[in-house]
């Protein structure tokens, strides 16, 4: 793409009369990368809260052919608000002001820019659950959740974003504004619009709006940790636990690796020594989450789990999971480039999946950490390697193939929940096959003819591979 003239940026001044331009290299380098890979340096970054301004700015694009790439935190881990083609990045993360919780109609009313766990923290207030929480809610944005269609531990038992959306307000890539689903619950007018927004990472529109489903927030809740000395078996109780009838709000794995790194980061009393730690929780009333709680031990003592607790206190409960969530800082210390995958497989190949990973693992002398939302089949294989050194990253491009065709083989899916962005847009001919994937690229020539929406996403460039190692 060419640069953007002199005369462009100005007509841009010109429309964003509330908000801010920025052009110095510095304001733009803010906004060249993500939590993923790569650097891609943007033209020009708009800041502003007002809709009708970001509606004629897209029009402005739309004529001009500008790239345009919407942005909330750019925690994204697959290179969705990436500006790979340069242009024009909006950053949503300033449109905020919104969060308005209505008890009577259990919803949630939210502009954009709002952080997820303020959402959880206003809700809770009124006695209320927004179920989605991704592990990185305390600093991404809801409508960073939207577009990639995020999920987190809880979503073995209350699904993931799009489960939650029954509205949305949104400017199309001609810089109209369009209003799709409402406030209730039911709505059946028409096509699904709401669910094609929601996990189109950006590449159909900007949400300027959403409204969001509320459920009553369970009364009580009991955390089960099981420690084994095989992954494989950790797998097993899994399927063992989520085929006797119970449903754990959450269920998540530290595999060996990610455990050491959590200790020698700050240490939590993990076992390091042991293979898998599982650690469940169960929510609902106090006394059959008592009676699951039981189930839950008893399964993991007959698969043959090495120590099964149960943490007593909230302060207990608090600290298992905290060791959870220091995972990702953790293993950064090891190695400074950190590739993050979340091939999902049906739960019934759960233990299969673990067996495999445990294989490339070796192939490719690679260091791979296994963590995340197992009980939904959605593992976290995560890279840890140094890209200065070409040679472990040529090993680790292989891995990373390898891992998605393991997923794909396994009836499962490339991406339980950071979407596809440009890392994995390679491989999506793998999973959706041909015709698939052009029926989903009309989707997106009709909504967006001349392709300014967040453009190189999602669908690959012709002979695009996945590079990590220039
Ligand atoms: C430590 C860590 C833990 C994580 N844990 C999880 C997890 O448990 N589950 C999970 O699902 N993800 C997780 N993620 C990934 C990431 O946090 C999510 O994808 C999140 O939804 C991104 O939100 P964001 O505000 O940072 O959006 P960004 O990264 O800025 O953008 C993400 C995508 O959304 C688009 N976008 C942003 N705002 C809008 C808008 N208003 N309208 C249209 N498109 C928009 C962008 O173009 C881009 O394609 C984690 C990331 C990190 C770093």
């Amino acid at each position: 793409m060419k640069p953007l003239t002199e005369k462009q940026l100005n007509e841009i001044r010109q429309i964003v009369q509330t908000g801010r331009v920025l052009t110095s290299e510095s304001d733009r380098f803010s906004y060249a990368y993500d939590a993923s890979f790569g650097t891609y340096l943007p033209d020009v970054v708009i800041q502003t809260k007002d809709v009708q301004e970001l509606a004629e700015l897209v029009k402005f694009a739309n004529r001009e052919l500008i790239p345009v790439y919407p942005r909330g935190q750019s925690t994204s881990l697959s290179g969705g608000p990436l500006p790979v083609k340069g242009g024009m990045v909006i950053d949503l993360s300033v449109m905020n002001d919104l969060l308005e919780i209505d008890e009577e109609d259990l919803v949630a009313i939210v502009s954009p820019g709002v952080l997820t766990a303020d959402i959880h923290k206003a809700a809770e207030k009124k006695g209320l659950m927004y179920p989605p929480d991704p592990s990185s809610s305390h600093v991404s944005t809801i409508g960073g959740n939207l577009a990639e269609n995020s999920g987190g531990p809880r979503g073995l038992k209350y699904g993931v974003t799009k489960d939650y959306v029954i509205g949305l307000e949104v400017i199309t890539p001609q810089g109209e504004i369009i209003r799709t689903g409402g406030r209730t619950v039911k709505n059946v007018t028409g096509y699904d619009l709401t669910k094609l927004i929601v996990g189109s990472e950006g590449t159909l529109g900007i949400i300027t709006k959403a409204i969001l489903r509320l459920i009553p927030k369970p009364p009580a809740s009991e955390t089960v940790m099981a420690i084994f000395d095989s992954l494989v078996d950790a797998g097993r109780a899994i399927s063992r636990i989520l085929t006797s009838g119970i449903l754990p709000a959450k269920m998540e794995l530290l595999d060996q690796a990610s455990m050491v790194a959590v200790e020698n980061y700050q240490p939590s009393g993990l076992p390091k020594d042991a293979e898998a730690l599982i650690l469940i929780e169960l929510d609902g009333h106090p006394i059959a989450v008592r009676d699951e709680a039981e189930q839950v031990f008893r399964v993991c003592r007959e698969i043959g789990a090495r120590e099964v607790r149960v943490p007593q206190t909230k302060e207990e409960k608090e600290q298992a999971w905290k060791a959870r969530k220091l995972v990702s800082p953790a293993i950064v210390r090891v190695k400074p480039t950190k590739i993050s995958e979340d091939a999902t497989v049906p739960r019934s190949k759960i233990p299969e999946m673990c067996r495999r990973l445990q294989e490339i693992k070796k192939k490719y002398n690679i260091d791979l950490v296994v963590f995340g939302h197992i009980g939904d089949g959605n593992l976290h294989p995560n890279i840890i390697a140094d890209k200065s050194d070409k040679e472990e990253m040529r090993r680790v491009e292989k891995a990373v193939a390898e891992i998605f065709e393991a997923a794909v083989e396994l009836g499962g899916t490339l991406s339980g929940e950071h979407g596809i962005g440009v890392m994995k847009a390679p491989f999506m001919e793998m999973e959706l096959g041909a015709a698939g994937l052009e029926m989903m690229k009309r989707i997106k020539q009709a909504w967006d003819p001349n392709n300014i929406m967040n453009p190189g996403k999602i669908f690959p460039e012709p002979g695009q591979k996945l590079v990590l190692s220039e």
